[in-house]
């Protein structure tokens, strides 16, 4: 480089060989492509997921290592991350439906995935029906020729319904459609879809995964490589890919996953419990709560029941207004899984776009308030929360 100009040598970066050592931490891979030695290998990595690494929107080493991280969390065999939860989905279900085709989906989902289903039936000619998250019976009465795949979530938003996993796949799998699984309100931490028969896993890694409120990002994780294959072209050509950064920061949130989860189902937990007995509280929502339809299956399929709940006021949509901004500590905000504790009133919010029969279809009320619990102390959110009812 030394028998360049100044100019080009400004250009030429020199990399300093890393020999001998390695570093700790994953470093950010911060660079659009890949350059060669070999014009051949060049050729031969493009068209496939396990070759050198070539473009940035192919695939990168930091991208990498939080693929390899989530799909090891699941049990999976392959996983293909994506710049938002509403692009992993996206690559699976416009992956796998192309016209003419249906699927079936649970009554209860999280409101991007509901808008884009919508999306799918009124432009793709796509069908779709939707049964409870918890009856395989209801699951093979809907299928027909042409139904590709069953789409569920673990646990929902903001009822926080628990899908029964096992009975839901395994029908799948007897009726020879795939399971689709969101399983982002319970992380891999709480419960493993592979294990009860699920083909893919899905994840807004915005949440939990990364946990700190500073980046949106997802993933898609596929239980066998055929699958993974399959989709591999498709989110390459959707451009769905996230950059290093984000997954950086994803990977070094997910460090701590473990530690936060058990932090978050406690504070949900103690809030969860002394909101029950609170007399401006008509119903707590959490599968914690021998109250919650879901209080025994999620016994059975989950080792903690989530950091999100939801309650409803006695006052209606007044008592929830007033809730919204009275609280201090608790912040007013969309999204959850971060370690702040957040709070929002779903039928002005989340849940906007629903119709009031959908709204009720969902159990969501005027006086509706979900609360993704954080880490920090207990005392503390239930000083704020029980202040913010008087
Ligand atoms: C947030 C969320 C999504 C969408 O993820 P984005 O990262 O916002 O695109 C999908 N499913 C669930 C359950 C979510 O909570």
């Amino acid at each position: 480089m030394n028998d360049y100009r100044p100019e080009t040598r400004a250009v030429h970066v020199p990399q300093p060989p890393i020999e001998g050592s390695r570093p700790i931490s994953m470093p950010i891979y911060q660079t659009s492509g890949f350059t060669f030695d070999d014009p051949a290998v060049m050729a031969e990595s493009m068209g496939r997921p396990d070759g050198a690494f070539v473009y940035g929107r192919y695939s990168n080493p930091t991208v990498r290592s939080l693929e390899l991280a989530v799909a090891g969390l699941e049990g999976g065999e392959h996983a293909i991350a994506t710049g938002s939860g509403m692009g992993a989905i996206n690559v699976v279900l416009l992956g796998l439906l192309k016209p003419g085709d249906h699927f079936v989906a649970q009554s209860s989902l999280y409101g991007g995935t509901a808008a884009m289903i919508n999306e799918l039936v009124a432009r793709f000619g796509i069908t779709v029906t939707y049964v409870p998250e918890n009856d395989p019976a209801a699951l093979r009465a809907a299928v027909r020729p042409g139904t590709r795949l069953v789409y569920l979530e673990t646990i929902s938003n903001p009822m926080t319904l628990v899908a029964d996993l096992p009975g839901m796949c395994e029908a799948a799998r007897d009726l020879g459609i795939l399971s689709v699984v969101d399983n982002t309100f319970a992380t891999p931490l709480l419960c493993r879809p592979f294990e009860h028969g699920a083909d893919i896993v899905v994840h807004s890694t915005t949440k939990y995964l990364s946990g700190h409120t500073d980046v949106v990002g997802g993933i898609a994780v596929f239980a066998d490589r055929r699958l993974y294959d399959e989709l591999w072209h498709f989110a390459i050509e959707l451009g769905a890919s996230p950059d290093p950064f984000a997954s950086w920061l994803t990977v070094r949130g997910l460090q701590t996953l473990a530690l936060r989860m058990e932090r978050h189902c406690a504070n949900a937990e103690y809030l969860a419990t002394r909101l029950a007995e609170h007399p401006a509280v008509t119903a707590v929502h959490w599968p914690g709560l021998v109250t919650h339809p879901s209080y025994e299956l999620a016994g059975k399929l989950l080792p903690g029941f989530g950091g999100v709940f939801a309650f409803d006021l006695a006052g209606g949509r007044a008592a929830g207004e007033r809730f919204m901004s009275s609280v201090r500590l608790a912040l007013l905000a969309p999204s959850l899984g971060g370690v702040e504790t957040l709070v929002l009133h779903p039928a002005t919010t989340s849940h906007r776009a629903l119709s009031p029969e959908e709204l009720r279809r969902c159990g969501i009320g005027e006086g509706t308030v979900r609360i993704a619990a954080g880490i920090e102390h207990p005392e503390d959110l239930w000083a704020d929360v029980s202040r913010a009812l008087a």
